[in-house]
């Protein structure tokens, strides 16, 4: 088995167990614990980690109060945050203290700051700030190639050689665009398209419905590669969850591309692996 090979079971043994303690939190008491607070357009996802960087707990909420990356619902943000911290302190028995947080690729100097104020907000010291692809190869640790994060809103592309990101991008293309196809093409409200694109018994009959959005994403990723040497294309984001989406990509771009286990929830715990005790200046 080669070394990518190996590190990518690791991610998705990472996010297995990940999966199992947003069930069944681990309770036995860490001498720290450290979370990671991905604030999406779609979704609230927060991962916690012990003193070993082992996944002890988790929460998540479906939301609409970041758009693009950028913070449209302040105050709402923060309840959520905060509401989750607080059903994950029940859980643990124990206060959350350090958190860290993850912006999409360029919106730094735009949005950067609302999203420390929101996790500190919620009643949490921050302690990092990173961009989502690194915080995404965190977890998958790859040395060379592109790791595509089609999210809620967006969709970024991060292109890495030996182990450094050399070129980031972030483009309005994502899961609320797959919901509103299917939401034009079932005649179903939003909300209604988006579950029912979610449920994964339904993936089989979606892709058909859903190849020519998937194939722009692919055009998309086709376009911000094209002058690097990229062989592997990774896939994370939740709308990565899309059963089948993986080969539209692989065959559009011709690129062997591969997908963890649970994709959406990559970026939180690369967020958590970057928190630490230090408090952010
Ligand atoms: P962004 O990164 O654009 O800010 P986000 O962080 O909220 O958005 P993710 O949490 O990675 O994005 O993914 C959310 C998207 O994934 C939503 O559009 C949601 O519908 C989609 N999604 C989640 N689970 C599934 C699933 N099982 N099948 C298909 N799509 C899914």
């Amino acid at each position: 088995m080669s070394k990518e090979e190996i590190t990518f079971n690791g991610c998705n043994e990472l996010v297995s167990r990940f999966e199992a303690v947003i069930k069944k939190p681990v309770t036995k008491k860490s001498s720290v614990y450290y979370t990671g607070v991905d604030l999406g357009t779609a979704c609230v996802v927060l991962a916690v980690l012990d003193e070993d960087y082992q996944p002890v707990a988790g929460a998540y909420r479906y939301a609409d109060v970041v758009r693009d990356g950028m913070v449209v619902d302040y105050i709402g943000a923060i309840r959520i945050v905060r509401e989750l911290k607080e059903e994950l302190e029940e859980k643990l028995g124990t206060e959350l203290i350090y958190a860290s947080a993850a912006i999409p690729p360029g919106t730094d100097s735009l949005d950067g700051g609302a999203i420390k104020n929101v996790v500190q907000g919620a009643g949490f010291e921050i302690t990092a700030l990173l961009d989502e692809p690194t915080a995404a190869n965190a977890v998958l640790k790859i040395k060379n190639g592109a790791v595509v994060d089609i999210g809620g809103g967006t969709t970024g592309i991060s292109i890495l050689k030996d182990g450094k990101v050399v070129y980031v991008a972030d483009e309005p293309t994502g899961g609320t665009h797959f919901s509103l196809v299917v939401s034009g093409a079932y005649q179903m409200p939003f909300a209604e398209a988006e579950a029912y694109k979610r449920n994964e018994k339904n993936h089989r009959e979606l892709l058909p419905v859903l190849k020519p959005v998937v194939e722009k994403v692919a055009s998309i990723i086709s376009r911000h590669i094209k002058d690097y040497d990229v062989d592997e294309i990774y896939l994370v984001g939740g709308t990565c969850c899309l059963d089948g989406i993986e080969k539209i990509i692989e065959k559009q771009t011709g690129i062997r591309t591969r997908k963890p286990l649970n994709p959406m929830f990559v970026t939180p715990l690369g967020i958590a692996f970057s928190c630490n005790q230090e408090e952010m200046a």
